[in-house]
């Protein structure tokens, strides 16, 4: 059991059939996670990093089938964030330690271009030492070229499925897997770290589709990969689906750990929604980064993206101090470093 994962680790890869057989069979899984976990102490050390979300609109034009805040959910009741309140957001990470504030929400036109590099500066001028990452989705090069130039480090964008006919069952048709593909390399090319990923269980999901995401990766080579299982939302059109589970959740956190040594995987909160430890047992698995809520108590039970989202009761102090203990409880530690990528090259060879 262990030839195959000693493989890995030590070209990075595996053929096709290896990898089906990593990602369908269980017998791996001890091995897989031992070696995930190793590898991420020999980049890592037993270093947590800690970014504070704040969660800026759940308004969105787009449509995607599996997401709780899509435009065609009418029940959704919508909210945004002024430019005071997320300050106010950023105010209280830093206080509490954060030194990457995440801003992300649905495709919302209330954030112009405009808007958003006026909020960028604000936080790169008053936070010179944090790093501004954005995951507001699919925009055109010259936004994201601004949004660059006003201060944001780094974007988030998961791909969601690199397989075309997935992308289709998951999305309607407006909506296309190469403009999002060629988002990626746009923020590549001008310089973000960018982040992407994918759901793990998604509706219609094979073992192939899982293969086709981790191969799409190895080609991007993303300084982030978040990963997290599908969860229905009960007032989508996939709310009856069965979600995915967190044995093919952790084993793909495994996978990506010793594909990717160097790279930034959280342990999800959508992962910490389907068990009590799932958060900490992502870490055991390779994951070395987790991403607290810091929005406003008030809206936070409006970002529903799936049905029981966890986190959304508790003031940002709490969750801070919730995680500290729960990273701690896993034989790992928060530090408030602002955690970039680690040198692709480090500790090799
Ligand atoms: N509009 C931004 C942010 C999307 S929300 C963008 O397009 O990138 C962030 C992530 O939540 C999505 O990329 C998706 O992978 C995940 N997500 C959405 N609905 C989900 C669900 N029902 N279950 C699990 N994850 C979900």
């Amino acid at each position: 059991m262990t030839a195959i994962v000693e493989e890995l680790r030590r070209g990075r890869n595996l053929p096709e059939a290896a990898l089906k057989e990593l990602i369908e069979c269980a017998d791996y899984d001890e091995e897989l996670f031992r070696q995930a976990d190793e590898v991420r102490r020999q980049y890592y050390g037993t270093d947590v990093y800690i970014r504070g979300l704040i969660e800026l609109t759940n308004y969105c034009k787009n449509d995607c089938f599996y997401c709780g805040i899509r435009r065609s959910n009418t029940q959704a009741v919508r909210y945004r964030l002024s430019r005071q309140d997320i300050l106010e957001c950023c105010r209280e990470g830093y206080a509490l330690g954060f030194r990457t504030f995440v801003l992300q929400g649905g495709e919302d036109g209330y954030y112009t271009d405009d808007r958003v590099c006026e909020i960028v500066s604000d936080i790169r001028a008053q936070y010179p030492d944090c790093a501004i990452t954005l995951s507001l989705g699919e925009k055109p090069y010259e936004s994201y070229l601004a949004f660059f130039k006003a201060g944001a480090d780094r974007y988030l964008l998961r791909h969601e499925t690199a397989d075309e006919t997935h992308y289709r069952k998951l999305h309607p048709p407006e909506q296309k897997l190469s403009v999002r593909k060629q988002c990626l390399w746009n923020l590549k090319k001008i310089g973000y770290q960018v982040g992407s990923g994918f759901m793990v269980g998604s509706p219609y999901q094979t073992t192939e589709n899982l293969i086709s995401d981790l191969r799409f990766l190895q080609e991007l080579e993303p300084a982030m990969i978040g990963i997290g299982p599908f969860i229905p939302h009960h007032q989508t059109p996939f709310g009856e689906y069965a979600g995915g589970t967190l044995t093919l959740s952790l084993r793909m956190v495994a996978i990506l750990r010793l594909m990717f040594p160097y790279a930034l995987i959280p342990a999800t909160t959508a992962l910490g929604t389907i068990h009590p430890q799932g958060r900490e047992l992502g870490l055991k698995a390779g994951a070395n980064v987790v991403m607290p809520n810091l929005s406003p108590v008030k809206v936070r039970r409006l970002y529903e993206l799936y049905d029981n989202k966890i986190c959304t009761g508790e003031e940002s102090a709490e969750c801070r101090g919730c995680l500290e203990k729960r990273v701690a409880s896993a034989g790992y530690r928060i530090v408030t470093a602002r955690g970039d990528v680690a040198c692709k090259s480090r500790r090799e060879g």
